[in-house]
């Protein structure tokens, strides 16, 4: 469950965010390995881990990060 290994990564604090831009955002994401996850405008969300690089859908780093961003825009929202 990607989703669930995602809520824990966030709660953990294992999403770290090293770059924002208009353009892209790039995160840390650290769980047994370390991974990167980038965000481009262009071209979506990819992850460095196996899982991404074999099945090409979102895994939980990028679940993570995704939802690492939507909780920062709400607060900043508030
Ligand atoms: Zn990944």
């Amino acid at each position: 469950m990607n989703n669930v290994k995602a809520k824990k990564l966030l709660k953990d604090k294992k999403v770290v965010a090293e770059l924002e831009t208009n353009q892209r955002a790039h995160f840390k994401v650290v769980s047994n390995d370390e991974h990167s996850v980038i965000f481009s405008k262009n071209k979506g969300w990819s992850c460095s881990c196996r899982h991404f690089s074999i099945k090409r859908t979102p895994c939980s780093h990028i679940i993570a990060s995704q939802e690492f961003l939507k909780r920062r825009r709400e607060k900043k929202v508030k």
